[in-house]
């Protein structure tokens, strides 16, 4: 995978850190500077660019995800590894979520293992994502994050859940290649969705090719691995070219070898519609309705009626794997039929 930086601008406090000696030592010849006053720098030049910011995360590493009002409980919980993401997706929620584009790695590892250690005491925490604030692996490669907090979860029965649009797994399987133990609680899951939605709306990601070679790899060196078709956009959703994807991840890994599935439409909390607005017209094809939290939907029976088809596609292929709507609430799943 191509770096994707120019300079790397580290903060006197990550300074000394073994996580910041590390990304330089990976990242030869790209030049980097110390700053004193990284807010200050972050206001002045907030929009994304080619620099990598390195410093410490002053709040809590591990944090529920937001619930929607009459969801079923999803167990999972997030760890803030790092702010931002070197892919581009046109849909994504953090251009209204974060106040900044720039792309920041976490490097206070002690803390964050802290953290993470916090939240596994409790028994109820099914998976913990590094996915939510940017792609777990775009850049795994070079801060060597997952393998580094891979062995917290040992004995536990949590998952550490990498969500990827990349096939940038080969650091993992060497890294975890005659140590079996470490892959009970590894999850590796990958967003996929039609080549045109890829082509047109998600820059920089690995091509569906590209991933779904890298699912038959990591689910032969015995890492567990899971689907994600979130978000589905229904411009360009095809009932077909679904039942299609999931015939080619049987065929590429086998029935019965997913853990899980989850399926999400389209949905813009505030802010997105205006800002993805900016960069594609794509997304806001079809009838989107404001919902009692403020996020745009598409239309309730369309919705329905996308999460059936997807659904009777899963189980013809998969028949025993779970599968999880995101972010929908209780009388969505009863409507679509799917056990919750
Ligand atoms: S991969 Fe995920 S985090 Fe990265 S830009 Fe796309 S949607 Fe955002």
């Amino acid at each position: 995978m191509k770096v994707p930086f120019e300079r790397i601008i580290i903060d006197k406090k990550a300074q000394r850190d073994e996580l910041t000696g590390r990304i330089i030592e990976r990242l030869p010849g790209i030049p980097f500077e110390y700053e004193n006053d990284l807010p200050r720098l972050i206001a002045e030049r907030p929009a994304k660019d080619r620099s990598l910011i390195l410093t410490h995360h002053s709040g809590e590493f591990v944090k529920d995800f937001p619930s929607t009002p009459g969801t079923p409980p999803c167990g999972e919980k997030y760890i803030i590894t790092m702010l931002n993401c070197p892919f581009t997706c046109s849909y994504c929620y953090l251009q209204s979520y974060l106040e900044h584009g720039r792309i920041v790695v976490f490097t206070n590892l002690k803390k964050m293992k802290s953290d993470i250690r916090k939240a596994l005491d409790r028994p109820d925490v099914l998976r913990i994502t590094t996915g939510e604030m940017g792609d777990s692996l775009a850049l795994d490669h070079i801060t060597g994050v997952t393998l580094d907090i891979l062995p917290l979860f040992s004995g536990s029965k949590t998952l550490l859940e990498a969500r990827t649009k990349s096939a940038n797994t080969g650091h993992i399987i060497e890294g975890t290649k005659n140590r079996p133990g470490l892959l009970d609680n590894l999850l590796i899951t990958w967003t996929l969705a039609p080549s045109a939605a890829i082509r047109k709306e998600e820059r920089m990601v690995s091509s569906l090719e590209e991933r779904m070679a890298a699912i038959a790899e990591a689910s032969a060196a015995g890492i567990n691995t899971a689907v994600r078709f979130d978000p589905v956009i229904p411009w360009y959703y095809r009932k077909e070219e679904y039942e299609r994807l999931v015939e080619m991840i049987a065929d590429s890994v086998g029935r019965g070898s997913i853990l899980r599935f989850e399926i999400g439409v389209m949905r813009f909390p505030p802010g997105l519609w205006e800002e993805a607005g900016k960069v594609s017209s794509a997304l806001f094809k079809g009838e989107y309705f404001r919902d009692r939290e403020g996020k745009m939907r598409l239309y309730r029976p369309e919705r329905i009626r996308i999460y059936r088809d997807i659904y009777q596609s899963i189980r013809r292929y998969f028949p025993e794997t779970r599968v999880d709507l995101s972010m929908e609430d209780s009388e969505v799943w009863e409507d679509t039929g799917i056990p919750t």
